[in-house]
């Protein structure tokens, strides 16, 4: 017979997720109600109050998708690529080749640019780009958590305008943990996760849709090619009408709202400077024991750190010997940068003084003198 579920506890201090706010778990708790229960519709209100809220954006198209970040993405794409789209993807990591591959399957014409990992695009080389491929949508990836890299969007919307071409952008490792306005910028389709900046477990993920964007999937040619995600008929559950669309993770979303009302509590503004303010903490510890930063300053994401392994050094076994002794994740290198870097993450309720200290009194214990 099976003993009862037996988890070691972990400081989640990897890409994610993230270990949840106490508050979180307990509201998670809550004995479920029907998926179309008034109390859980409002709460559904409440969610897309609340996700306008983080991202600073208005659109009345603003859900969370019951699925993980993929999902989420998977519907940002499903919505607006249409088959013959001109696709331009900036790949600047794993995650953008992840979004080339996807928009590929829904039948876009995929052109990609790309950049060495832990390197952003300029707005003069995205500009050269529009020109060159002349896209109907771009698709960038804010923080792109295989190298630790904040794509700067400031003007990319204007620029996207200009070309009359929608704005796509991948806010995984940014959401809640990194300033982000998407209305002030001009993002058109923006989708996240739950688990990283938020502080909430994996599973409903941010979903949302200018309405430029909202705009162009009333108009398309062809119905969305992926029932599930099909904004059309996920607006008439998470809209007035209410029509039962699936049975959404109802503990999932308690929990989701609850992570959400507390960074409200907190202050967005507040929220986004406690991750840089523990980033830079984290970073001069870091650089104290000698270890080099992947990437420059500049753009370097507090939520999301690479750290270059040093020559002579088992990254593997490092990382295996943190979780194993000291119960601490922390990520190693994905793609081009896998044996070469340790990813740190620092985000949500992990984003404390008291996760770094802990971090760096190990590595001073474990790493060779
Ligand atoms: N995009 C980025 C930038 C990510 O970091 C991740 C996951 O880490 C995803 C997409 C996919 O999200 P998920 O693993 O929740 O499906």
């Amino acid at each position: 017979q099976l003993a009862p579920l037996q988890i070691p506890t972990r400081l989640l201090l990897g890409p994610g997720p993230s270990n949840a706010h106490p508050a979180v778990l307990q509201a998670m708790n809550t004995p479920p109600v029907g998926h179309l229960d008034p109390a859980f519709l409002a709460l559904m209100d409440e969610i897309q109050t609340l996700l306008r809220y983080v991202w600073q954006t208005e659109n009345s198209h603003t859900i969370a998708v019951s699925g993980t970040g993929t999902a989420a993405m998977e519907a940002t794409i499903a919505n607006s690529v249409e088959p013959g789209d001109v696709v331009l993807v900036g790949v600047m990591g794993y995650f953008g080749n992840r979004l080339v591959d996807m928009a590929g399957r829904y039948g876009a014409d995929v052109r990609s640019i790309s950049k060495p990992w832990g390197e952003v695009f300029s707005l003069d080389e995205l500009r050269t780009a529009m020109a060159t491929h002349r896209p109907a949508i771009l698709a960038l990836v804010h923080a792109e958590t295989s190298t630790g890299a904040r794509q700067p969007l400031e003007g990319v919307g204007d620029l996207c305008r200009e070309f009359n071409c929608l704005l796509l952008v991948d806010t995984v490792t940014s959401l809640g943990g990194v300033p982000i306005f998407l209305d002030e910028w001009g993002v058109d389709l923006a989708y996240s996760c739950s688990q990283k900046g938020l502080g909430c477990p994996p599973g409903a993920s941010p979903f949302t849709m200018s309405p430029r964007a909202a705009e162009k999937l009333q108009q398309r040619r062809h119905k969305v090619a992926n029932w599930y995600l099909d904004m059309t008929l996920l607006s008439k559950y998470w809209g007035s009408d209410r029509i039962y669309h699936h049975t959404a993770p109802i503990n999932l979303y308690y929990a989701l709202r609850e992570a959400l009302r507390l960074i409200a509590e907190e202050g967005l503004e507040n929220c986004w400077q406690r991750h840089q303010k523990n980033a830079e903490y984290l970073w001069q510890g870091l650089e104290d024991l000698e270890l080099t930063l992947h990437v420059p300053r500049e753009f370097r994401l507090p939520t999301l750190t690479t750290v270059r392994i040093p020559e002579g050094v088992d990254g593997k076994a490092i990382s295996r010997q943190l979780l194993s002794e000291y119960n601490i994740e922390i990520g190693g290198g994905l793609g081009e940068l896998a044996g070469k870097v340790w990813r740190v993450g620092l985000m949500g309720f992990n984003s404390r003084p008291e996760s770094v200290d802990r971090l760096l009194e190990v590595l001073r214990q474990v790493l060779p003198k």
